[in-house]
């Protein structure tokens, strides 16, 4: 949560519910701040994000895709691949 000011929080979390949504994460049940990634290959998980990103905000895109893609990146590079406080995947 200390890197706010380098994108917009908006966009990212139109990401991250975005990626909640097709599973590519998930939150941990007992910690519900810590993200954890599913393993989706990028080219999948960007593939069916940008299929719901389109399905859900249709010709009124509040972002770019391009944008839409560095904020899925930026949130995938925020999660863990098991929660470091219980060791949930
Ligand atoms: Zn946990």
């Amino acid at each position: 949560m200390s890197r706010t000011n380098e994108m917009n929080e908006e966009l990212k979390e139109i990401a991250t519910d975005i990626l909640l949504k097709i599973e590519a994460i998930k939150t941990c049940p007992i910690h519900d701040d810590i993200l954890l990634d599913q393993y989706f290959g990028e080219d999948e998980c960007y593939a069916r994000a940008t299929a719901l990103y389109k399905k859900e905000y249709g010709s009124h895109l509040p972002y770019s895709f391009e944008a839409f893609h560095d904020a899925i990146k930026e949130v995938s590079s925020e999660t863990y691949d098991e929660c470091p406080d219980c060791g949930e995947e």
